[in-house]
Parts: C-alpha cells; sequence; structure tokens
C-alpha cells in the first residue's frame, strides 16, 4: 500500500502515558497506527520542540518513506490559547513547559501547517461523526478518565471562550470540598470525581480489590454508589447549564468492568431539571477506541485547512 504524503494528515494524541500516531486521509481512512511512550519522547536533555520534531520524523521514516505529510495535528491534555498556538498549562506533563508555544517553533522546524486543540475537543469531532449525531446546535462531551475531560460544541462549532480555555467542568468549584486540584485550585470536582478521585476511594476503603475492579465486585458499597451520584450531579450539572441536544459519555472510567450506566442515568435524570431537559435527555455513549483522539485530530486539521477562519 502505497500513501502519497499530500493525501493524509498525521493526527497525534499525547497523553501522560502514551503518544498516538495515525496518517489520516480524506476519506477518514486511518493508516499506520501507532504508539509509544510519552515518557520515551519527552525523556532526557534538549529542547521539546527537537524531541517532537525527532519522533514525528522518526514516524515518518517509517511510514512515509522520510516524508513529511500535508499537516500535523496534535491532541494536548492541556490548557490552550484562543489562536490555538501556545500550551498554557499541561498539568500531567511535566516536560511541557507553561505558556509553550509550540505551533511557531514547530512549524519553523518541520515546515509544514502544524495545528494544535485541547485533546477532549479533538474526542468531541470524533464521536460526532462516529455516533452519527445529527441534530449539532449544542452537544457536551464529557469523558471521565483520569480527570474529567469536557468539550462543548455551540452552533455547530467547539466552544472556545474568550481565552480558548471554556468547557473546564473538571475545574467547576463544588461547594465544602476542600482538596487541592491538579492545575492549583481548590475544590475542583475533578478532585472528587475522576480516575484519580477514584483510586484515593481504592486505597482507603477497598485495598484488596484492584481498581479496574471495583465497579463489579463493590455495586451496592455506599462509597461506589456516592461515587456514581457525584458523577451523575457533574452531568446533570452541564445538562442543567447547557439543554443540550445531546451529552456524549466517554473515558476510561465507564470501561471498567461492572460500570453501573444504569444507575448512572438514573442519577443523572434524578438531579436533571424538570420537565426540561431531563425528559428529553439523550445520553450517548463514546465508543471505546485508542484511535479516537488521532482520529479527532485529523478532523480537526481538515477544518483548519478548508477554512482559514476556523479555530
Ligand atoms: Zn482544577
Amino acid at each position: 500500500m502505497a500513501i502519497s504524503p499530500q493525501q493524509v494528515v498525521l493526527g497525534i494524541d499525547i497523553g501522560g502515558t502514551n503518544m498516538r500516531f495515525g496518517l489520516v486521509d480524506q476519506a477518514h481512512e486511518m493508516y499506520a497506527f501507532e504508539r509509544v511512550s510519552s515518557q520515551e519522547v519527552f525523556a532526557g536533555e534538549g529542547e521539546l520542540t527537537q524531541k517532537l520534531a525527532q519522533c514525528i520524523r522518526s514516524y515518518c521514516a517509517r511510514n512515509l518513506d522520510g516524508q513529511l505529510p500535508r499537516a500535523v495535528s496534535i491532541g494536548f491534555p492541556s490548557t490552550i490559547n484562543r489562536e490555538r498556538t501556545v500550551l498554557l498549562q499541561t498539568p500531567n506533563i511535566s516536560a511541557i513547559p507553561d505558556y509553550f508555544p509550540v505551533v511557531e517553533s514547530l512549524e519553523a522546524v518541520l515546515q509544514i501547517p502544524v495545528f494544535i486543540n485541547r485533546d477532549v475537543n479533538n474526542l468531541l469531532l470524533f464521536d460526532l461523526e462516529d455516533l452519527e449525531v445529527k441534530t449539532q446546535n449544542c452537544v457536551a462531551g464529557i469523558y471521565f478518565g483520569t480527570g474529567v475531560g469536557n468539550a462543548i460544541l455551540v452552533d455547530g462549532k467547539i466552544l472556545l471562550g474568550k481565552n480558548g480555555v471554556a468547557a473546564e467542568l473538571g475545574h467547576l468549584p463544588v461547594y465544602g470540598n476542600k482538596r487541592i486540584c491538579t492545575c492549583g485550585n481548590e475544590s475542583c470536582l475533578e478532585t472528587v470525581v475522576s480516575g484519580v478521585a477514584l483510586e484515593r476511594l481504592q486505597q482507603e476503603c477497598f485495598p484488596q480489590t484492584h481498581i479496574s475492579c471495583l465497579f463489579e465486585t463493590h455495586p451496592d458499597a455506599p462509597q461506589m454508589q456516592a461515587f456514581i451520584k457525584g458523577m451523575a450531579q457533574a452531568v446533570a450539572a452541564e445538562v442543567n447549564l447547557l439543554d443540550p441536544d445531546c451529552v456524549i459519555l466517554g473515558g476510561g472510567l465507564m470501561q471498567m468492568a461492572g460500570f453501573p450506566k444504569e444507575l448512572l442515568e438514573k442519577e443523572v435524570h434524578y438531579y436533571a431539571r424538570k420537565p426540561y431537559p431531563e425528559c428529553v435527555l439523550d445520553i450517548r455513549y463514546s465508543r471505546p477506541n485508542q484511535a479516537n483522539g488521532v482520529a479527532g485530530a485529523a478532523i480537526y486539521a481538515e477544518k483548519r485547512l478548508a477554512d482559514k477562519n476556523y479555530l
């Protein structure tokens, strides 16, 4: 199979643990999916731009005979400026400094268009296509992973906010919660309802049970039921705020064995405002696949290449 570099975009999804790569053509077909350890890429001395450029070049050496694609599109677990050029803050990857102008520096080295986006925005762009969401006036994506990822679509466009940092449900202050978040603030939602919070619950209450088996092994434990209630309150908060066409739920927690979707939905309905939006609430589930973020990054690049004003 010969892939023409001019026909494909290189999508990259950067996480705290792994970096995922794939070439995606305009028919949204993906080729040469690869996963490497983020630590391997970021390790050692040297400038971050050079490390990123190096891993992109070696991927292209393996899969494109050393040529570069039409564009590179990268999803970061970061807050990003509105113009989508600078990584503002990346709490879970210490190798990425604050205010890092990654687009300018990487374009100077690679000499091809480089696009960056919040990883969850790319996930939502992918899910909208994958789940064939028809009505896109307002859609909320909530991804319960290590933290709580959130992306919001309004009038068919990803909501950016004034500074590019809109849709941070995970950092919604929760009254009475005194815990300190990785973002530096006190009382953020994701300190009590997230993978990190679940890990703490496991250590405190169920030290004999592996975290991946918690839902399966202790479905009736009050602590687990309370945790689901907390997740439901987070979803309902967003639903009550936005009255969305649909809400898409995903992330690692939902994929754990025995995750009680029915209970979660029941609790979301309990906390959602009556009669609307509760009575017509449309909850959908992201289809887990580790290539989703890569595919979403490519969709984002296509939108940017097609429309200079799209952000
Ligand atoms: Zn926070």
